[in-house]
């Protein structure tokens, strides 16, 4: 007879069962990629709710992505229902956040605190560098911030630096200088850095445990997906929250937390810890993820229980094999063999292009043959190591019409426009923050320069009061009349924001409060109309940005009728690399190896397999660096359930250089029969020069595998060093440029066809649509169409191939 949860233990392999059905203090689940790790943590959830073991209050759910996150809580409600709701899913920044903006008031901070992401971080380090010379003893302001988050990772905030410095040392002192003048601007603009999320709120539990209390005894199931990539500070974290409490505690009310009575508080066990994870996914070293915390998990939790997975759901064996005989290469691990019992399936496509525009113009091709064949744009991914090889992706899409999205949305959040509006939102939220005021003193220009900033600055300080503080008394300041007017203007400008946005206490503001308050803003402020007047035809992208901020205030207003402009904000400060803000589902999804953590496709083409990219050059130097990037690589091929191509160029630009590429070591490793070869398109003798001879003696037949590889040895000697900024190693933020100024090469040309609002076209992949709009001037003009079957596009007139009708 089924039990009542039959359905949610339904198909389970004998592992996974014991995964999702274990109980006890500790449970380690390791398995390689696609084995269930996931799934089985989301069966634990709601089994743990269908029984009623667990309030779902007393869940905490911990994922790498928001987007994670979200999918997560969706499965989980799927599987129960309204009992999801209450559950705490989240990553670790946005739980802290939570934590924190509860419990702030405790050490000094506000309810209001401003998250400063790594471009405010370096802004205020960048300042703080100049201000101590510390540039002087060889400290770029991106070195101090990368040093400061590795300390911090590591629990050592600037005191503990200090203390252990070796101050004889100049250069260690400067440093520890700035690290504590940072930390001292961060408390008075009332604002914690990324790593303090993480960081503070361990300081808090193991300062207050009364406060940790609450914590410990709220949430009794904790559960942790891509453990192998947590920090030390976060491993911390898992720790404090997990440990027994005791009985009697001190009465105690934490935000919005539940209140103890002495005698009802009795003694608990720390509450039960579920972490999964596989050491060989582990990809994030650079960020201080330390794989050891899977390794000694049994040390630190006694008594835990250890469940391997091994079957494979995900992809087919051949797939399968690759990755087994990549990751085989690394020393140092546990063997570990994933099967599958969903047959071969196809080989591997391999395939080398003369340049990434000739590698982008296959992936195009066959996405495009996939989609023909019936597989969805949304069931395809693509795949590149650095954020910039999405360029020449880009443009071969945008002229395929290949419908994509990239995924990551930090870089919206990066211009230089959205940033200034956050800004203006921060100054009405968190009127400490100083930095945020500062920003858009003179933006737009109000003839507000250095000297009256100093002013303001100078006066704020003689009096004890706020800068913001030091706005609302114009008169004051020894300033001129026209200055007088103009601070005065901006004081009330953010003053009617923040009664439109920040009503008294007990008062809700209205759902809209935060689109309009940002309109207010930007109206009052002149900030539009500047951007207005301006012949600058970027300054038109501006106000659709602006415009495009507006309309995600308008969608969080409808997501979350009682947020507040603080949660709008940690919304935005927490958007990650993973979250894709466009909606548009049926699209190819395009992103880094980092980012692809935990997805999965029916079809994924992994581009740009070459030395210096995968593995990256910069990793040449790092102990452990070509390890973790076979890492990455392995993250890359096991996204593929059905269909894995391999690609590369032999020649490619960056950097403004174009220099040769060679065949990446990790094909090598790949057994030769699995991987089939395709030409590069197109007639390969026409084309002449020495690479065509090289690419016709490599070729013929078996590609690289066990042939030794390369270009016939003709590229490497002309390989030219290129100098890479340290940052693009990292998964950091796309382009959300769809229409970048950019054209490409070899395209379709409509010349200066004439569209207009109204006008009906046909467009060779959507079918016919009516223009709504168009924007932008010259060959950037954007045509707005709402197609009668495919919705909404955007479409780059010059070239996109479509008819006036
Ligand atoms: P990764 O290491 O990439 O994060 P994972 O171990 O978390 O992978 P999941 O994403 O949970 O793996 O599962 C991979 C795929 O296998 C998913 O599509 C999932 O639905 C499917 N799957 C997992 N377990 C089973 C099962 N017992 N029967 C059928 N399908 C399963
Ligand atoms: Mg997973």
């Amino acid at each position: 007879e089924p039990t009542p949860d039959a359905d949610l233990l339904a198909g389970l392999n004998p592992q996974q069962l014991e995964a999702v059905t274990h109980r006890g203090q500790a449970l380690l689940i390791v398995a390689g990629a696609g084995s269930g790790k996931t799934s089985v943590l989301t069966r634990r959830i709601a089994l743990l709710l269908r029984r009623r073991e667990a309030w779902p209050s007393q869940i905490l759910a911990i994922t790498f992505t928001n987007k994670a996150a979200g999918e997560m809580r969706e499965r989980v409600g799927q599987l129960v229902g309204d009992a999801s709701r209450g559950m705490w899913i989240s990553t670790f920044h946005s739980a802290c956040v939570r934590i924190l903006r509860n419990e702030a008031q405790q050490f000094g901070f506000t309810k209001a605190f401003t998250i400063y992401d790594s471009g405010d971080s370096r802004a205020l380090i960048k300042r703080l560098v100049k201000e101590f010379q510390a540039d002087s003893y060889g400290f770029t302001p991106a070195a101090v911030q990368s040093k400061i988050s590795k300390h911090k990772n590591e629990l050592l905030d600037a005191e503990g630096f200090a203390r252990q410095a070796n101050l004889a040392d100049p250069a260690e002192r400067v440093f520890s200088e700035v690290f504590q003048a940072y930390q001292r601007e961060l408390q008075k603009a009332n604002a914690f850095d990324f790593d303090d999320l993480i960081g503070q709120t361990v300081f808090l539990f193991r300062a207050f445990p009364h406060i940790a209390d609450v914590y410990r005894r709220r949430f009794r199931h904790i559960l942790v997906d891509e453990y192998q990539d947590t920090n030390h500070a976060q491993y911390a974290l898992i720790h404090e929250l997990t440990r027994p409490v005791a009985g009697n505690a001190e009465p105690y009310s934490a935000g919005g937390m539940m209140i103890f009575e002495p005698e009802s508080a009795p003694e608990l066990d720390g509450a039960s810890l579920t972490v999964v994870g596989d050491s060989d996914q582990s990809i994030y070293a650079f960020r201080g993820a330390d794989i050891r915390n899977i390794s000694e998990f049994e040390r630190d939790f006694p008594g835990a229980k250890v469940v391997l997975l091994e079957q494979n759901y995900r992809s087919s064996q051949n797939i399968l094999t690759a990755a087994n005989a990549v990751i085989s290469n690394n020393f140092d691990r546990k063997e570990k063999k994933l099967w599958s019992d969903r047959g071969d399936g196809d080989k591997i496509i391999g395939f080398t292009g003369y340049s990434q525009h000739d590698e982008a113009q296959f992936v195009a091709d066959e996405i495009e043959a996939i989609h023909r064949a019936g597989t969805p744009y949304s069931e395809m991914a693509v795949f590149y190591r650095t954020n910039s090889q999405s360029r020449a992706l880009e443009e071969i899409f945008i002229r395929s019409a290949v419908p994509y999205k990239i995924m990551g949305g930090t870089k919206f959040y990066e211009r230089a426009e959205i940033k200034d509006a956050l800004a203006y939102l921060v100054a009405v939220a968190n009127p400490a923050d100083s930095m945020a005021l500062r920003r858009i003193l003179n933006k737009p220009r109000r003839g507000i320069g250095d000297v009256t900033e100093t002013a303001i600055a100078r006066f704020a300080d003689d009096q004890g009061i706020t800068f913001r503080e030091a706005l609302s008394r114009p008169a004051e300041l020894g300033v001129g009349p026209k200055l007088q007017a103009a601070i005065a203007q901006l004081d009330e400008t953010l003053t009617a924001a923040s009664v439109l946005m920040l009503p008294p206490s007990g008062e809700l503001a209205p759902p809209t409060a935060v689109a309009e308050g940002l309109t207010l803003l930007l109206t009052q402020s002149g900030y539009f109309e500047s951007l207005r007047a301006s012949r600058d035809p970027q300054d038109e992208a501006r106000l659709e940005n602006l415009d495009e901020l507006v309309a995600v205030a308008r969608e969080f207003a409808r997501n979350n009728p009682e947020g507040t402009v603080i949660d709008f904000l940690t919304e935005v400060a927490l958007v990650s690399d993973a979250d894709d803000l466009d909606d548009s589902s049926g699209s190819v999804s395009l992103m880094t190896m980092h980012t692809a953590k935990g997805l999965e496709y029916d079809a994924v083409f992994v581009t740009g397999v070459e030395e210096d990219l995968i593995p990256h050059r910069i990793s040449a130097g790092e102990p452990g660096g070509p390890q973790e990037e076979r890492r990455l690589f392995y993250v890359g091929i096991t996204r593929a359930r059905k269909r894995l191509h391999l690609s590369l160029a032999m020649t490619r630009a960056q950097f403004g250089e174009i220099s040769a590429a060679m065949p990446s070591r990790f094909l090598q490793e790949i057994p030769a029969h699995i991987i089939d070869w395709r030409q590069s398109p197109g007639d390969v003798n026409s084309r002449g020069g020495t690479q065509s001879r090289a690419l016709n003696g490599r070729r013929p037949g078996g590609g690289y595998g066990g042939s030794g590889g390369g270009f016939g040895g003709s590229g490497s000697d002309r390989f030219a060093p290129r100098e890479l900024p340290k940052s693009s190693l990292k998964p950091l933020s796309t382009s959300m440029d769809r229409f970048p100024n950019r054209v490409p090469a070899k395209v379709r040309d409509n010349g200066d066809l004439e569209l207009a609002a109204g006008d009906r076209i046909r467009h060779d992949d959507f079918g016919e649509g009516r223009v709504d709009a168009v924007t932008g001037e010259g060959a950037k003009r954007i045509a707005h169409v709402r197609f009668d079957t495919a919705g909404l596009k955007k479409l780059l007139i010059k070239i996109a191939p479509i008819q006036k009708l």
